[in-house]
């Protein structure tokens, strides 16, 4: 009642922010973004950047998104796409406005912290097969031992031939394992740093025990696996010279919390954005501005390589692009802006004393809006301008998609970075946006589904806003 309302709480109305829980509106927004999440859980399902290609290519298709075509002027409402090496991915929709305006894109990557073959990675030890690994990606090695693993991957045969394994994802398919010590004989191994407890070359797949019976040859349950294999695939041991092959965990994205309002999968960052912005590129019909979603492969190893945002793929494919309307690329892209999508790293009162209440993200608040991200006195980020911040406020806040901002934890207690950095140096407004996860990077990531659907409802708000940056 507003009569009752105080002077001062009259003022503290106007004057100061009070963060929100997005549920307090009521249960129809989990609703909502339940239905949302169906999608993304299907989504969440492909877990390399190449089986998230191959996903969504023939949904691309089904929405009227056709290959890109050099030299081709596109008319407005045209949906296109362009795929790089079967691992990064490019989708457009044409603006009503001129593309010499400026584009409006939202980047994702698509790979995860995983654990990749070696190229020479079956052994025998002890009568057991195995396969090592190397890991890819910050993890924590500790949190890999003794959880279902699935193998995905390709190996690329001398013949030519290109086979697609993926093995541990299917009812009924053999799981995969890397083992740890007996508490009871663990003494030695509890008393080291959480680094060390286990190390890189513990990390090796359990693969079979089952020997091939023959008296006549030595490493018997390395030839038997190695025969069903070739049974399987038509492979020999050197096809994993020239094959790309990982570990993943083997987990069902499903629904967590009694109230079923958590997605529990691995591979949330950053397929979460990626999710999220597909749907909203998707979804984005007749926009004023030209829309560019991206996929983009190796963040997490620092996005070096010719799928990564360090490579010139997404700069050269706007190149081609725009010259066909007699447009330089610097030019069009100056005007543009970007949202960097990716994840970070909601507060966990279970580790409160790594996070500054007043800045970091929160689980139910919406997406967050990362001005800068980096580490110490903030080395390697973008920082998104008062001006990049304030056009993108102003979209969220007249489209009424609740937000937050945050940091990645307490400063000085570490960090991380962002592609964001890279998109900025060809000169154009980047700042970054995603849902707050909980155990980034391990194996199980936990999100809000009201943050998902509501990063969707943000990405959707961005790409379909007729403001012009000023
Ligand atoms: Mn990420
Ligand atoms: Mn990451």
């Amino acid at each position: 009642m507003a009569e009752d309302e105080s002077k001062g709480q009259k003022l503290a109305k106007e004057l100061l922010m009070k963060p929100k829980n997005v549920g307090e509106a009521g249960p129809e927004l989990l609703q909502k973004a339940s239905e949302f999440c169906e999608g993304y859980k299907a989504f969440l399902c492909n877990k390399t950047e190449r089986e998230v290609v191959d996903y969504s290519i023939p949904i691309l298709k089904e929405h009227g998104y056709t290959e890109f075509e050099m030299g081709r002027k596109y008319g407005p409402g045209e949906k296109l796409y362009y795929n790089n090496r079967g691992k990064a991915l490019i989708m457009m929709t044409v603006g009503k406005r001129s593309v010499a305006d400026g584009f409006r894109l939202a980047v994702a990557h698509t790979d995860s912290p995983r654990l990749d073959f070696k190229p020479n990675p079956l052994y025998e030890d002890t009568e057991m097969a195995y396969f090592k690994t190397h890991y890819y990606g910050g993890i924590k090695k500790y949190q890999w031992t003794t959880i279902p693993l699935s193998l995905h991957g390709v190996i690329k045969k001398v013949d030519g031939t290109t086979v697609k394994v993926n093995i541990g994802e299917e009812e009924g398919d053999p799981l995969f394992c890397i083992t740890d010590l007996l508490p009871h004989l663990a003494r030695n191994q509890m008393e080291k740093p959480a680094a060390k407890v286990i190390e890189g070359e513990q990390l090796n797949i359990l693969m079979g025990c089952w020997p091939f019976a023959d008296e006549k040859v030595s490493e018997k349950v390395k030839l038997n696996i190695m025969s069903m294999l070739n049974e399987k695939y038509g492979i020999v041991e050197s096809d994993f010279l020239s094959a790309e092959l990982c570990a993943v965990p083997a987990y069902k994205p499903q629904d967590y919390g009694l109230d079923r309002s958590m997605i529990g999968a691995y591979g949330q960052d950053d397929s979460v954005s990626a999710y999220a912005a597909f749907a909203a590129e998707l979804d984005a019909k007749d926009p004023d501005f030209t829309t560019i979603t991206v996929f983009t492969d190796k963040e997490e190893t620092g996005s070096d390589g010719n799928t990564g945002m360090q490579s010139l793929f997404l700069k050269d494919f706007i190149e081609d692009f725009v010259s066909a309307y007699g447009l330089s690329a610097r030019h069009v892209l100056m005007k543009s802006v970007c949202l960097s999508a990716d994840v970070n790293a909601a507060v966990d009162p279970a580790f409160g004393e790594a996070f500054e209440r007043n800045n970091c993200s929160y689980l139910n608040r919406g997406p967050v809006v990362s001005k800068y991200t980096g580490s110490g006195g903030k080395y390697s980020t973008n920082d998104a301008s008062a001006e990049t911040m304030g056009f993108i406020r102003t979209i969220l806040e007249k489209a009424e998609v609740p937000w937050q901002v945050g940091e990645l934890g307490r400063v000085d207690n570490g960090g991380g970075g962002t592609i964001a950095a890279y998109i900025s140096t060809h000169n154009l407004d980047t700042v970054d946006i995603g849902v707050p996860v909980l155990s980034m990077h391990a194996p199980l990531e936990i999100t809000s589904k009201a943050d998902v659907y509501l990063l969707y409802k943000a990405i959707l708000a961005f790409y379909m806003s007729p403001m012009a940056k000023e």
